[in-house]
């Protein structure tokens, strides 16, 4: 049984980098195109197995090209794909512009991603691993039948999504960038019990109830595509939250002093990741974030 189970989406992204991103109505050049492993769900899973952990994905791919692509990439990182299934509606597909100041737009076709329920497997894996985590790129229902069977559930809640009390009711650690952080809507410590809002270049901070907050600064480094950085952040904070302590995340009381150590492994691997191109080819292994952590 994975320790790590991640609940999400699986795409291929077709990445055309552009001058600028067209406005309404235009056409512009790209000037290539390539197209790779990627998804919230897939890239977060990667994060997770490179960490060190154990790791199952709950997934929906189609019987396609692009749904063998995503078996390899995910399979080579050792991510568990026995929870995935395969349908007849196509593979997820994502089409991102990058334009020159680094400046990103993305369109995403969710297709199987938008079939992926729980079966049976999936909810016994659910049960029994130490740290869930799922996003918003799959079915809201799916995502809270996840959340109701997981014993220490963690929801990046992106793409930005206005979210339900009866969802957040389940939710023990919220990690969000600023925009979805306003998204989720009310004050964040009144919904959940934990939060950790990323900051860019800026790290993150940790919002717990009755502790004090708590500011993760940010690595510098040489920025050269932050795609995947929110990813890789919480893919390897899931990992680390689930070696943290035998006991904890299966209880779900996670302490604060095992989250701020996870924040911080999690922030220098998503540094890490925008030193490099690419949605699943920058996501670091556990050596290397340890020898940068270190
Ligand atoms: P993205 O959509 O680009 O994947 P995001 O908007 O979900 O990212 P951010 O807050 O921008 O989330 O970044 C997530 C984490 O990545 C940050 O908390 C930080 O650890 C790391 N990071 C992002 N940008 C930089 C940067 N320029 N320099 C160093 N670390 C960065």
């Amino acid at each position: 049984m994975a320790d790590v189970v991640v609940v999400g989406s699986a795409n291929v992204d077709l990445v055309l980098p552009v001058q600028r991103i067209p406005r309404p109505g235009e056409t512009v050049l790209a000037s290539g195109l390539s197209r790779g492993p990627g998804g919230k769900g897939a890239n977060q899973a990667v994060a997770a197995a490179r960490a060190g952990a154990s790791t199952a994905f709950v997934a929906s791919l189609g019987a396609d090209e692009s749904g063998e692509l995503l078996r390899t990439a995910l399979t080579e990182s050792g991510v568990d794909l026995s929870l995935v299934s395969t349908t007849s509606t196509p593979t997820g597909t994502a089409i991102i512009t990058v334009a020159a100041d680094g400046e990103n737009s993305i369109v995403v076709a969710p297709s199987a991603n938008a079939e992926l329920a729980l079966s049976a497997e999936a909810l016994s894996a659910i049960r029994s691993a130490k740290v869930v985590l799922a996003q918003l790129e799959i079915p809201f229902p799916t995502v809270q039948a996840a959340a109701e069977a997981s014993s220490y559930f963690v929801l990046n809640a992106a793409p930005a999504a206005e979210l339900s009390d009866e969802l957040l009711a389940q939710v023990d650690l919220l990690v969000v960038n600023e925009t979805e952080a306003e998204a989720v809507g009310g004050l964040l410590l009144d919904r959940v019990p934990a939060a950790v809002i990323t900051l860019g270049a800026e790290g993150a901070v940790i919002l717990t109830r009755g502790a004090a907050e708590v500011r993760v600064p940010g690595v510098p480094v040489e920025v050269v595509d932050t795609t995947a950085a929110g990813d890789t952040f919480c893919g390897v904070l899931a990992a680390t939250l689930a070696a943290a302590s035998t006991s904890s995340a299966n209880t779900g009381s996670v302490t604060v002093g095992d989250l701020t150590n996870a924040v911080r492994r999690a922030n220098v691997a998503a540094s890490l990741s925008v030193k490099t191109a690419g949605a699943i080819p920058s996501v670091p292994h556990g050596e290397n974030i340890d020898a940068r952590a270190a």
